[in-house]
């Protein structure tokens, strides 16, 4: 495509990208909650919207990207009942509330570091945004769009349903919520309406975390954090609200009922709050959902150490993160550890290729064009834009990007040969080829990571061998012998040639 198309959840097909107010775009994305480590399925949404974030910037947009963090309002149970997450975390570890968010976002910073990910332009924290949160939820009061029960806010789903539409992003009925979720509204709920959620809590006198309100000493409930942090950092309605799939129902069908129910005026209303509303699907195990309550929930730190029971062995961040970019977003990823080690194949192969890539001399050779060579070249870019361009596909990117490295082999391997393509159309596709590898895919830290440990080898094997031919002009031969046995037993081979010691890795 020539242009990028997205996929919007909210009409439910492909639309034509066009923010509101060009060159800017302003993009939302729901962050962590704070109370444990990431796992895999935090990793596929931050890399998913990674992705958007760099392909949008490298199309030449100036993007804000923000990303919350939920420190607060979080509970056990979607039915806004049970304990907060991140409180229930500091009473297990006996720690100060504050100390689980801090310490949980510190190792997910970490973590998505690790994974090649660009930090995003602003991370609000929910408890920063306490007094906005109490201004919002004032306003939906004003409006009539919610109810007080014993100091507690609850959005009135039905009241709001007259006027909007309930259910406009997840395609979910009223009637069918109620049938649905009749049973669920037990004696003792302070809900009119099983589909109602709260806005305020008042705190239970165990609960730590609280803030005075005009309605109780209490807290924010969860979906009303993102309303209010996207539109104060991007405006009323904004061009992309991203999540995972799982956050489809009931939490952004909540965000776009805030929203609606507060901005009775003005540009924004009736908006649905974003323009455009991106969900990454989830990854599975084996064909199962993953999760924490099904066991085979697997931490980001568990695979880079290989310490759990179904893996087979560690993974460095970077295959997860070609892993995951070998699927389009919006399909499912069944994860399996014989999945892994292909993707760990797939970019040690890459790697090569890149490698080679750098030290190919195109001015070295005379130049004969074999017009088959030179069009895969030439092509590379509008083929790879042309993929991104479609709703962010990765998948056909990287397999564009496979499909030129036989190229790249062939331009490196026979220098006695002619060059196979004009000199122009190589360094315009090794710039683009680097591009698309390091800032569009974000995959550039293994490279250099790679290229790091690389050098540092070769100057450790140039001392050594340079240690080895002066024992051997002394003519100690034991030691000479002594460090070729033990190079021997690391699997390094060493080559004596009239020029001096050659070396190499024993696969
Ligand atoms: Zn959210």
């Amino acid at each position: 495509m020539d242009a990028l198309h997205v996929y919007n959840s909210l009409t439910r097909r492909k639309e034509r990208f066009e923010p509101i107010n060009p060159p800017f775009v302003g993009m939302y994305v729901c962050g962590p909650t704070v109370y444990g480590n990431a796992h895999l399925g935090h990793a596929r949404s931050a890399i998913t919207f990674d992705i958007v974030f760099r392909y949008l910037k490298a199309s030449g947009y100036q993007v804000r990207y923000v990303r919350n963090v939920t420190d607060v309002g979080h509970l056990e149970n979607d039915a806004d009942e049970g304990e907060s997450k991140v409180e229930k975390q500091a009473r297990i570890q006996q720690l100060e509330p504050m100390e689980v968010a801090q310490l949980y976002f510190n190792n997910y910073i970490e973590d998505m570091a690790a994974l090649g990910m660009l930090r995003p332009s602003i991370e609000p924290r929910a408890t920063g945004h306490i007094l906005e949160q109490i201004e919002v939820i004032q306003q939906i009061l004003d409006h009539g769009y919610a109810y007080e029960v014993n100091g507690s806010i609850y959005f009135d789903v039905p009241a709001y349903n007259k006027d909007f539409s309930y259910g406009i992003l997840s395609g979910r009925d009223l009637d069918n919520m109620l049938a649905e979720s009749r049973d669920n509204l037990e004696g003792g709920s302070e809900k009119r309406h099983p589909a109602d959620f709260a806005l305020w809590k008042k705190a239970s006198p165990s609960h730590i975390m609280r803030w005075n309100s005009p309605w109780s000493v209490g807290f924010p409930g969860w979906h009303i954090e993102c309303t209010v942090m996207s539109t104060k950092y991007l405006g009323e309605w904004y061009d992309i609200h991203g999540g995972g799939m799982d956050l489809l129902f009931p939490h952004h069908e909540a965000e776009i009922a805030q929203s609606n129910a507060c901005n009775l005026h003005g540009h924004a209303h009736g908006k649905n709050e974003a323009k455009y509303w991106l969900h990454n699907n989830m990854i599975t195990y084996e064909g199962q959902k993953m999760g924490k309550s099904l066991g085979n929930a697997i931490g980001l730190r568990e695979f880079f150490s290989g310490d759990h029971p179904l893996l087979e062995q560690p993974y460095a961040p970077m295959t997860i993160r070609f892993f995951i970019l070998q699927a389009h977003y919006r399909s499912t990823v069944d994860f399996s550890n014989a999945a892994l080690q292909a993707a760990e194949r797939g970019l040690q192969r890459m790697g090569e290729g890149l490698k080679r890539l750098a030290g190919i001399d195109p001015q070295a050779r005379a130049v004969a064009v074999n017009p088959e060579l030179e069009q895969n070249l030439a092509s590379f870019r509008a083929d790879v834009t042309a993929h991104m361009n479609d709703d962010f596909n990765t998948a056909k990117a990287i397999a564009r990007m496979y499909e030129a490295l036989p190229v790249i082999n062939q331009l490196y391997k026979d220098s006695s040969s002619t060059f196979g393509v004009s000199p122009e159309t190589f360094t315009t596709f090794r710039q683009d080829f680097l591009a698309v590898w390091q800032d569009w895919l974000g995959m550039g830290a293994t490279t250099e990571a790679a290229g790091q440990q690389e050098d540092l080898l070769d100057g450790l094997m140039g001392v050594i061998t340079e240690l080895r031919s002066q024992a051997r002009q002394a003519k100690d031969w034991a030691v000479a012998d002594q460090i070729r046995d033990r190079l021997n037993a690391l699997h390094i081979k060493l080559e004596d040639t009239p020029d001096g010691t050659d070396w190499y890795v024993e696969k």
